[in-house]
């Protein structure tokens, strides 16, 4: 089992920050006290103190093998020098075909086809875009609505935060967002299930408002739904028992798209390629990112159908079927990258230690139950919630002080408001699952 690594106290002096205008960051408060992380190592993080830092969150859903995998960095390194870049339009290179077919090892039955993107706000732009033209190319053009769901998290693309579900995320641009989307209520109730292990018991009443939304639009004027089978970003918010089972059924009487966003749940997470194959309901479409290839190299993936490829591959051959694509799709580098981490994830069986994990690590979160002001604890395969009652300092003052109070003590974990995520690498030992919980466990008493 790895140490942490040696205090070395050789800090690093703290750049000018002036310039940078960081990312879904309080810019003023962050470079006032910072947190910079300088290097990293299996399940650690160093900061620029020198000090070893648990990474109980995967970088950000990201690094799922753990860090600095040699592995991944020979194969970029090598791809580098090899072929840096090649263009994606009407010109291909071997591995990014390579990566296609071995991603689609992994994929249900069925989602054999493979595009990819940069990020996980791109994976979500092309999968409503391929909705969109898949409904044209079979011959029902008015099939144009979506319909996303409260809380969802889509990334930040105006076709993401028009079928997402943050509030934050929207009320600037409300003026602009996509056309036609409805959202489906979320399945939050920590009224009727608080502290619930796995999947929450109620709730599965709150797909039948797909019902509704089919009723009152037309289910001729609908194109997809598309939800996070689990969602991550407004917290870790579990499905119902039956609940995605339940919007198949109704999307599939339809013909509307069903669209998993697996950016999160992706390639391990639950124990599971994907969260589809766990709880064995197989969408439309899957847009997927991060985990890909250990967030060595930014790059996405959107899974589609064989029917919906078929579909729209019409027309003239000379014709291009699809109006879309990055400058970086199946970037050589990162698809070099990719198929590195999708090998360890094999030679290590990192999903099926993430299934054998899944117990204890439930265990030992919901052993904090009980400190101060937790109002809930949930959780599924290697990802758990942590919700606290606000303070009285405001909404989200005592999730980013737990945060904070852990970091500066050791720890990583992800805030969303008062929820804490913890999301670890699948290279997690039990004992650093317990290092987790017991510097939460500090953290909260310290913060109350
Ligand atoms: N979709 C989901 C479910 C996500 O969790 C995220 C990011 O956390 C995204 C999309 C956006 O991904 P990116 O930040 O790579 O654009």
């Amino acid at each position: 089992q790895q140490q942490p690594p040696q205090s070395n106290n050789s800090s690093i002096a703290t750049p000018d920050m002036a310039s940078y205008w960081m990312p879904f960051t309080a810019n003023r408060q962050f470079k006032e006290n910072p947190r910079l992380l300088t290097q990293a190592e299996g399940m650690y993080y160093t900061d620029d103190r020198g000090q070893a830092v648990l990474d109980a969150t995967a970088g950000l859903w990201c690094c799922n093998a753990g860090h600095g995998r040699k592995k991944i960095s020979e194969a970029v390194s090598k791809q580098i020098n090899q072929m840096d870049y090649a263009p994606s339009f009407q010109l291909g290179h071997p591995l990014a075909f390579e990566l296609a077919n071995k991603l689609t090892q992994l994929s249900p039955d069925g989602l054999d086809k493979v595009f990819f993107t940069n990020s996980g706000s791109e994976s979500v732009d092309t999968a409503l875009k391929m909705a969109l033209c898949y409904h044209r190319a079979n011959g029902q053009p008015s099939r144009t609505r979506f319909i996303g769901r409260e809380l969802g998290y889509h990334g930040v693309g105006f076709g993401g935060i028009s079928v997402g579900g943050i509030g934050n995320n929207r009320k600037t641009f409300s003026g602009q967002l996509l056309q036609g989307v409805d959202h489906l209520p979320h399945t939050l109730d920590i009224a009727n299930n608080a502290f619930s292990k796995g999947l929450p018991k109620n709730g599965i009443e709150k797909a039948e408002v797909l019902e509704q939304l089919i009723t009152l639009h037309g289910a001729e004027n609908i194109a997809a739904v598309i939800v996070e089978p689990m969602s991550g970003s407004a917290g870790v918010i579990l499905p119902p028992d039956g609940y995605l089972k339940r919007l198949r059924e109704i999307t599939q009487k339809h013909g509307i798209l069903l669209i998993f966003d697996e950016v999160i749940t992706g390639f391990g997470r639950l124990g599971a390629a994907f969260a589809s194959e766990f709880w064995q309901v197989t969408p439309d479409i899957i847009t997927t990112a991060k985990a890909i290839n250990n967030g060595a190299i930014p790059m996405g993936a959107v899974f589609v159908s064989n029917t919906i490829h078929a579909t729209c591959m019409q027309g003239p051959e000379s014709m291009i079927e699809f109006f879309h694509g990055y400058t970086y799709s199946g970037h050589p580098v990162a698809a070099a990258s990719a198929l590195a981490t999708l090998a360890i994830y094999q030679e290590e069986q990192l999903f099926e230690r993430a299934k054998n994990l899944s117990q204890y690590f439930e265990d030992a979160v919901h052993s904090l139950k009980g400190l101060p002001n937790i109002i809930d604890i949930r959780n599924i395969g290697l990802v758990a919630g942590i919700q606290f009652a606000p303070s009285d300092k405001g909404a989200g003052k005592r999730g980013y002080e737990i945060f904070d109070h852990c970091f500066r003590n050791g720890t990583l974990v992800r805030a969303t408001g008062d929820i804490l995520a913890l999301s670890p690498p699948l290279i997690v030992e039990k004992s650093q699952i317990d290092d987790m919980v017991n510097s939460l466990s500090d953290a909260i008493l310290a913060v109350g």
